[in-house]
């Protein structure tokens, strides 16, 4: 073989073996990449105080737990467990409402509280960003929009948790350690998750009389105190309607 074809097999080999070892070199940093993204989906730290919480700080936003500890929060947007299978929340680990939205939820918890001394509310979502909501809209983008209106608000319209005056709430029992039965997961969009189903539900057999009582619990608890429910979805509540909240507070960004 002539030397100069000698060199370019040995140029093409060591091409070669460097595009082998680059690309086992990707791998790598791909396998590290998803076990860093796991650890923050488990471990988020507590003392970040993310810029979303800084703007809603500004905007007078209150951290709930801050007036009442006894209130419980799983932020589920800022897990996997909700119904895009998404963590959208990041940071944002803390619960925020407007002052007056914070202050009856105090009160519902109190409320709760003195009937059902073992009883806790336990809080879903609160003040939603905006541009939360429109990562939530085009995840669904399978879903024509007026079906997709069903489960989550349009952005363009706006959310009244994106005012951050309503509020997406369970009882937790502490005897038990878990969240009452209330017939459905948190986000089940049908309808068994309907309060305006439910004696059609009960009539049916899908729902039970124990299923009902434990919706009745947290609906007294949050009436009592002046939050309005909704007919499609049985954890959430409105402190007040979308068209007041429009006119006295400025959307969370
Ligand atoms: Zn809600």
């Amino acid at each position: 073989m002539p030397i100069n074809r000698v060199v370019i097999v040995y140029m093409l080999l060591l091409i070669g073996l460097w595009g082998c070892q680059s690309k086992k070199h990707d791998d790598t940093k791909k396998v590290d990449s998803i076990v860093l993204k796991k650890d923050t989906v488990v471990i988020k730290p507590k003392n970040i105080i993310s810029e979303v919480e800084k703007r809603m700080i500004e905007q007078g936003l209150v951290d709930i737990q801050t007036l009442d500890s006894t209130i419980m929060v799983e932020l589920k947007y800022s897990t996997t467990d909700n119904f895009v299978k998404t963590d959208v929340y990041g940071d944002l680990t803390r619960a925020y409402l407007q002052p007056k939205a914070a202050e009856m939820l105090v009160k519902a918890s109190k409320a709760l509280q003195e009937k059902y001394p073992n009883y806790r509310l336990l809080v879903y979502d609160a003040a939603r960003p905006l541009t939360v909501q429109h990562t939530l809209w085009n995840l669904l983008d399978t879903i024509p929009p007026k079906k997709r209106e069903d489960f989550v608000a349009s952005p363009a319209i706006a959310s009244i948790h994106n005012f951050g005056s309503a509020v997406d709430l369970t009882v937790y029992d502490l005897t038990t350690k878990q969240p009452l039965d209330m017939g459905t997961k948190y986000d089940f969009f049908g309808d068994l998750a309907y309060p305006r189903l439910e004696y059609k539900m009960l009539k049916d057999g899908k729902l039970s009389k124990q299923q009902l009582a434990n919706r009745i619990v947290l609906r007294e608890a949050m009436a009592s105190v002046g939050y309005m429910r909704i007919e499609s979805e049985w954890w959430h509540f409105n402190a007040i309607s979308r068209a007041r909240a429009k006119s006295l507070y400025k959307i969370v960004e």
